[in-house]
């Protein structure tokens, strides 16, 4: 019998016993064995040849994969129901009944060719705390909630129905599976129509935490067990149109021309330079363009490309969009071309909570292990709590910083370290 397990079990007898274990919290661990062993069953449920899986939200395969997790829940003492936006709720009564609730979340649906880890290890990471409180017989003053969000991948849709609502128009909308919203939310058991009844508002949780694997390299290469995020960054995207003049590629003297790719391409490297002109986390990133008419033998008139920033601190984002402008301005006047940006997505950053941080931190450095902070360059389900009360994720490493990815993976120890850490967590927020 491995130490942990001794003294979960001796938790167990004294708890049997009535003996006072709220006075011991910190010697409560999770069960290694089993919160890895549901995340091997989960990995079995739409898996792909490729080792990992395709559960797309809304797809018989999801839905699968949620009657196993409701089971889960149920073991664990959870009171399960679906929400009207189809999100999982697993309900466990706190001492103090006028207290608002702590939740722990995450998501189990998968991009297409995704991975065994993403969302998952927080989702059996949260059932597992909970099923750990129950073995061991204790109650929190706080009500505790476990929420499987439905369609994170799809752009975080159960969260946001949650927290801000999602318009009629957008329901009628295809998502990944073919299903629109609508359709997908009923298949799941949810109930389309009264989902403004699933809404909660500002304080209506007294926190909300979620463990997640970092899907980028930073832990790994570190050598650093525990992420403590600082938050979700914000995106924002401007489609850039570049004009020149198209004309014919073999007759027009070289000096003169007016190319638009060209011109692109020095604002595309203006955009690398001027992002890692200063040291920082953010990212700048141009993914696409599209040129005009596209021939061999016509110089291009027209160039079209998509610029995305993401940064933690909104006001830097718009610094760097500023001097991206007038640098592709300066550009665009040398080319003899225009430039014109248009905003098509501004995302805000989400922070999460300065006083949870730390005690993610306390709560790691009391497990002997070590922490790093760092920003969440993707996107998650937090973000959307944050509108409603105060966040903290913890991440634990993804091997080589692979996601969205058979190739995704997290050691055991390190997904059942994250979860003893999200337990420690919730216990020192409750008592406080
Ligand atoms: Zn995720």
């Amino acid at each position: 019998m491995k130490r942990r397990e001794f003294t979960t079990a001796a938790l167990s007898t004294l708890a049997a016993a009535g003996l006072p274990l709220r006075f011991r919290p910190a010697a409560v661990r999770v069960d290694g064995a089993r919160l890895n062993a549901h995340l091997a069953a989960l990995a079995e449920i739409g898996k792909n040849p490729q080792g990992g899986v395709s559960r797309v939200a809304y797809t018989e395969f999801d839905r699968q994969a949620r009657e196993a997790v409701m089971g889960w829940m149920r073991t664990a003492g959870l009171e399960v129901s679906i929400d009207p936006a189809a999100n999982l709720v697993g309900r466990r009564p706190g001492s103090n009944p006028s207290l608002k609730p702590i939740v722990l979340g995450s998501h189990i649906d998968s991009v297409p060719m995704g991975g065994n880890y993403d969302g998952q290890v927080g989702s059996t990471g949260a059932i597992e705390v909970a099923e750990t409180l129950a073995g061991v017989a204790i109650t929190l003053r706080h009500p505790l909630e476990v929420l499987i969000f439905e369609n994170e991948e799809g752009g975080t849709i159960g969260s946001h129905a949650i927290t801000d609502g999602i318009p009629a128009a957008e329901l009628e909308q295809a998502s990944q599976s073919g299903k629109t919203f609508r359709e997908g939310i009923r298949f799941l058991g949810g109930d389309p129509d009264r989902l403004a009844s699933a809404r909660r508002s500002k304080g209506d949780i007294a926190a909300y935490l979620e463990l997640h694997i970092e899907q980028g390299g930073r832990l790994d290469q570190a050598g650093i067990p525990i992420g403590v995020v600082l938050g979700i960054v914000g995106i924002r995207h401007w489609e850039v149109t570049v004009e020149g003049f198209g004309n014919h590629a073999g007759t027009t003297p070289m000096k003169g021309r007016r190319d638009a790719l060209l011109v692109a391409a020095r604002c595309i490297d203006a955009v690398n330079r001027i992002v890692t002109s200063v040291p920082g986390r953010q990212v700048g990133t141009v993914g696409r363009i599209r040129v005009e008419p596209g021939a061999y033998n016509v110089i291009p008139g027209k160039a079209i490309f998509g610029l995305e920033l993401r940064e933690l601190d909104d006001a830097k984002t718009l610094g760097f969009y500023r001097r991206i402008h007038a640098e592709c301005q300066r550009l665009a006047r040398v080319g003899g071309c225009t430039i014109a940006f248009q905003e098509t997505l501004a995302s805000l950053p989400a922070l999460t909570d300065p006083s949870i941080r730390r005690t993610i931190a306390a709560s790691a450095r009391g497990l002997g292990l070590a922490t790093m902070e760092l920003p969440s360059g993707a996107g998650h389900d937090a973000q959307e709590m944050a509108r409603i009360g105060p966040v903290g994720m913890i991440f634990i490493p993804s091997k080589d910083g692979i996601s969205h990815s058979p190739r995704e993976y997290s050691k055991p120890a390190d997904i059942e370290n994250g979860a003893n850490v999200l337990l420690q967590t919730l216990l020192a927020l409750d008592a406080r």
